[in-house]
């Protein structure tokens, strides 16, 4: 019987996991000896048996994964015979580098669930339940390594139970940092605006319920910061909210207490449904069917976003509810989420009544993530709680700590180091005080976390971005990119693409080489080059700025650049004379008037034409809207077509007001963009890729893959500019 001794070196998300007790419980299960500790790197384990046990032993330590772990690189070296006694967890140990990996933070899991709700059991009812396979990290983690004295559970001192349950590696809470229990845990408090304690624990949560009953606004503190909450089938509340928060029409999420309950107001696939129920319970944009929700939850579209309850704080709460409930993000509009009640009470003075808050800190931020499901893929649109901080591990020479600080819109950061990629949580768009605040706020966690000092920043090529701006302050080497093919570059990045592509990129505005806005690009590109083989011509953003929120003013532009013609008089009379007047000037002498070639602003400019909205609330409002108007039976489109470079499309808004009927309209648009990609792409042997956030239109996307093989979109990381961080770094990194 040969007995040999092999060193393992494992590196992955592998900490805080329960990938050491799942480890030595492997050992016992074969018999082998040696031990299993943490390190800066990782794992190591040092193991003696027989080569059979051991080869069990490894097929196990793949096969048998935890639900969080993941296993990213794994070193195996002979080693001479130690002798072992037995199998242990040993010491960890300290060494200075940091390049474990941070997690997200997770849903609860089934088997705490299920303890949650054994009424013998000594988490019966216990609100923040949570074990190795769920719960917080990324929320309460100040440095790693991530061990409690390093999280904000630090405050608080298990009780004995408790600590017998960390110390036990056969138990699920082995080293689970944030365990607690109703003796030794955070404490719940339902306060009113001058933060009066009303009740607290159980009752907090059944008393906050109760208000939410009564037709009441409230806040919550969840896993990333506030909720702001109401009752979903309220009219009257859901009006109130929006009046108070200055939001006339943004869809807001809901959280159901289960699948039984989304399935009863929506239309859901099977690969819908399971992510519905994954782990990182993302709000996923669901068809609506109907239902008790109130229309102004998410008015003039047919989708809503859902998502479950994913705390063991929130299933309690739905438990004492009948109801769906609004739940979104606590903020100032516009601004990140909030984490704590100062500044709860300081930015939502007026909004909410009540809130339910606990003395646990949140030390970084995140929200919930959103996305559909298109051709059973994610298609991502904010990446945050349960995905980010998301880590790649990447075959390159690359021997430079990189920073990328992404676009302006939907910021998310990305550092390079060490092989490894990792994009931050949705940070926001960095157009007021507070967001850029998180923006910096961000970076030096980031750089805490790894102990990270970029020898290089990359970033956007916009010179009035605040993240442009910050790079070029830093008296490091900068590198821009820009902005569409970091679009490319992501989602060459994301599926490991080298060869050339033509990657088409769409969005509402982007810097173009020109200094004009692009936004409607065909590159031919690689990893290091590109080419702009087709776009969009050009029209004059009348104003600027004041175009993309009076969205006439696109029609108007566009009109301005075609023949007169007696069919755009109803249209132009819905201007005053003296408006008329000024802005025939700006576009005459292209004042205050940039180039802009983004088809996201070719959307506004065909909403205004099918009547369905002259001024937008929010961001991609006008493609929802559209979208949801669109009829399958209608194959007709729009004459768009490529001459030379330049995709004409201006002639089209005569038929279009001719067209006159609405869903006539949104579908003809709709069909002639899904020709022209496939009319492109067909004078072309490569790959298409397609990115930014025009492509969140599934519609558009379902009908581009239908048509076209060879196409692909981004699915694991965000399709708008939550990605450019990633693609920034993927221009080093080629
Ligand atoms: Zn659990
Ligand atoms: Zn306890
Ligand atoms: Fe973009």
């Amino acid at each position: 019987m040969t007995i040999k001794h092999y060193k393992y070196s494992i590196e992955g998300i592998v900490q805080g996991v329960g990938f050491r007790p799942f480890v030595y419980t492997l050992a016992l299960k074969y018999s082998l000896k040696g031990f299993v500790l943490n390190d800066s790197m990782g794992v190591k384990i040092s193991l003696e048996g027989r080569i059979s046990d051991i080869k069990n032993f490894e097929k196990d330590l793949y096969d048998k994964l935890p639900p969080l772990a993941r296993i990213d690189n794994l070193e195996k070296t002979s080693s001479v015979l130690k002798n072992f006694n037995n199998f242990e967890i040993t010491k960890s140990k300290n060494d200075n580098a940091k390049h474990s990996l941070v997690s997200p933070d997770f849903a609860m899991c089934d088997e705490c669930l299920n303890e949650m709700r054994e009424k013998n059991n000594r988490r019966y009812n216990y609100f923040f339940t949570n074990c190795t396979n769920c719960g917080p990290r990324y929320s309460i983690i100040k440095t790693v390594p991530y061990d409690r004295p390093n999280t904000s559970m630090q405050p608080f001192v298990m009780c004995k139970e408790c600590q017998e349950e960390y110390d036990n590696p056969t138990d699920r809470r082995y080293h689970a940092q944030p365990i607690s229990c109703e003796k030794c845990g955070p404490t719940l408090s339902l306060k009113d605006m001058q933060g009066n304690v009303i009740s607290t624990n159980l009752d907090a949560i059944k008393g906050l319920a109760d208000f939410i009953k009564k037709g009441h606004i409230v806040a919550m503190k969840g896993m990333g910061g506030f909720h702001l909450m109401c009752d979903a089938t309220n009219n009257s509340t859901i009006k109130n909210l929006r009046k108070k928060k200055n939001r006339p029409s943004k869809p807001f999420a809901v959280m159901m207490k289960s699948i039984e309950d989304v399935e009863s107001s929506c239309i859901l696939s099977q690969s819908e449904k399971s992510r519905v129920l994954s782990n990182e319970r993302p709000i996923v944009l669901l068809k609506t069917k109907k239902n008790n929700i109130s229309s102004l939850v998410a008015p003039y579209i047919d989708r809503l976003g859902v998502f479950l309850a994913y705390t063991p704080l929130h299933v309690k709460l739905l438990d004492f509810l009948e109801n769906p409930i609004v739940a979104t993000s606590a903020n100032r509009s516009g601004e990140p989420i909030v984490t704590n009640e100062d500044d709860l009470r300081d930015k939502l003075d007026g909004v909410i009544e009540y809130y339910l808050d606990y003395n646990r800190e949140i030390i970084n931020s995140s929200d919930d993530s959103v996305l559909q499901i298109i051709d059973n893929k994610d298609l991502i649109m904010r990446a945050s709680r349960g995905i980010t901080p998301l880590s790649v591990k990447v075959k390159t020479n690359e021997k430079r700590k990189i920073l990328a600080v992404g676009a302006h819109q939907k910021n998310a950061i990305a550092i390079f180091l060490n092989n490894q990629v990792i994009l931050s949580p949705y940070i926001g768009d960095l157009d007021n005080i507070a967001t850029v605040e998180a923006f910096y706020k961000t970076l030096k966690t980031f750089k805490e976390f790894y102990d990270f000092e970029p020898d290089l920043i990359v970033c956007d090529k916009h010179p009035l971005y605040e993240s442009t701006k910050w790079a070029k302050s830093q008296n490091l080497p900068v590198v821009e990119v820009q902005h569409h093919y970091a679009h490319i570059l992501s989602t060459m990045f994301e599926h490991d693409i080298n060869e050339k592509v033509l990657g088409i990129a769409w969005d509402g505005t982007g810097y173009g080489d020109d200094g004009t806005i692009w936004g409607g690009e065909f590159f031919v590109c690689d990893r290091s080059n590109y080419e702009r083989v087709a776009y969009f011509e050009p029209f004059l953003l009348l104003g600027s700025d004041a175009s993309i929120k009076d969205i006439r003013r696109i029609v108007l532009s566009i009109i301005l650049d075609c023949e007169e013609d007696t069919v755009y008089k109803e249209f132009l009379s819905s201007f005053k004379t003296s408006e008329l007047n000024l802005l025939k000037q700006m576009h005459k002498k292209e004042l205050n008037s940039p180039k802009c070639s983004a088809v996201g602003r070719l959307f506004d400019m065909v909403a205004v034409l099918a009547g369905v909205c002259d001024r937008v609330s929010y961001d991609g409002e006008s493609g929802l809207i559209l979208e949801s108007m669109y009829d399958k039976n209608i194959n007709e489109s729009y004459n768009i077509y490529l001459d030379g470079e330049v995709i004409k499309y201006k002639h089209i808004i005569k038929e279009m007001i001719k067209d006159k009927e609405p869903a006539l309209i949104a579908s003809k648009f709709i069909n002639s963009l899904v020709d022209i990609v496939c009319d492109v792409s067909d004078n072309y042997s490569y790959k298409t890729l397609l990115s930014g956030g025009v492509f969140q239109n599934r519609t558009i996307l379902e009908k581009i893959l239908k048509r076209r093989n060879n196409t692909v979109f981004q699915s694991k990381l965000p399709i708008n500019d939550g990605s450019i961080a990633i693609g920034q770094l993927a221009n080093i990194l080629s």
